[in-house]
């Protein structure tokens, strides 16, 4: 998520519930917003009064908008991944309604955050939205999310190693502005959820309810203090920026983590990390790491100190990647 300088508001985490869909009672008129193959896999638990219904295919602003025209309903519910969750935040915040949040696999942080990603000229750009009210969580129904789905959403606090590195020498650069300072304890902090989602990496991507219990608290852990401290330098650096410029060569219909996935190892590498406990979380969460041609990953390499630099992302060793390898 991209940075504000100053923290103008400090949102909250969406309430969260953990429970048996079937369980879940809703009375209201629904405005659904999911996917064919989300909808597929909670259909049969989850009971709602449906207003209207839309999945949306792309995470752009045009897209979104025409969505809202039809939008009916006096809740919107969002059953998916990310991109359900970003496009269904976008369309509460408009109409000011309320928004429950139904994640059928940890795929992204999406699910806590208060923005939506929209794509936009070649670079991600994130746009103020709204935090959903309430997230329900069915453990089960994640379980038997798609391997390479279920638990990929640990990419959103993996990318605190290679973040943190960045955010550090972008402040003995004297790169970072005001209101984005590196803080040692804010660090220090990030460190220990990053440690988390390394202990529990096994476990959630094999689908066990303790594991993703602890990646969901890893995740929140991750937003709220991204939110916080107004901006998200301890989780996002040059593994999403990576993640970004790849997917302008890669087209859109990626899932997050087989962009960001890869960007981490890139990057901790450039760095000079170690970044074998880093792969072997990700192999655990069945993370593709192979997804993008070989080819296209070098090209994108060459050109990011550039795309860095053009899209005026925060600073980190993406700027200077020729230069120090
Ligand atoms: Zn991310």
């Amino acid at each position: 998520m991209n940075a504000l300088s100053l923290p103008v508001k400090v949102y909250g985490l969406p309430d969260i519930r953990f429970l048996p869909l079937d369980e879940w009672d809703e009375r209201r008129p629904v405005a659904l917003v999911t996917s064919g193959p989300a909808w597929a896999a909670v259909r049969e638990d989850l009971r709602l009064q449906m207003a209207w219904r839309g999945s949306p295919r792309q995470a752009t602003l045009s897209h979104w908008q025409e969505m809202l025209a039809g939008l009916q309903g006096e809740v919107v519910y969002a059953v998916g991944g990310g991109l359900a969750a970003d496009a269904a935040k976008f369309l509460a915040a408009q109409r000011n309604l309320p928004l429950v949040c139904i994640p059928t696999a940890l795929s992204v942080d999406a699910f806590f955050t208060w923005a939506s990603g929209v794509r936009e000229e070649g670079c991600v750009r994130y746009i103020e939205t709204r935090p959903p009210d309430l997230l329900l969580v069915d453990l089960d129904v994640i379980a038997t999310a798609p391997p390479s789905l279920r638990a990929a959403g640990i990419c959103d606090v993996l990318s605190i190693a290679t973040a943190l590195w960045d955010w550090r020498f972008a402040e003995e650069r004297g790169q970072n502005p005001p209101g984005m300072a590196y803080a040692e304890w804010v660090a220090a902090v990030a460190r220990g959820i990053l440690q988390g989602a390394l202990d529990c990496a096994e476990a959630a991507g094999a689908g066990d309810p303790d594991g993703l219990l602890s990646l969901v608290q890893c995740l929140a852990l991750e937003v709220l203090l991204c939110n916080l401290v107004g901006h998200s330098r301890p989780e996002e650096g040059s593994e999403h920026y990576f993640a970004y410029a790849v997917e302008e060569e890669v087209g859109p219909g990626r899932s997050h983590a087989e962009l960001v996935g890869p960007g981490i190892l890139l990057m901790a590498r450039a760095q000079g990390q170690e970044t074998a406990p880093l792969e072997r979380a990700l192999r655990a969460c069945h993370v593709p790491l192979d997804a993008i041609p070989q080819e296209v990953v070098e090209r994108t390499l060459r050109r990011l100190p550039d795309y860095a630099a053009r899209h005026r992302l925060p600073f980190g060793i993406a700027h200077v990647l020729d230069a120090e390898q």
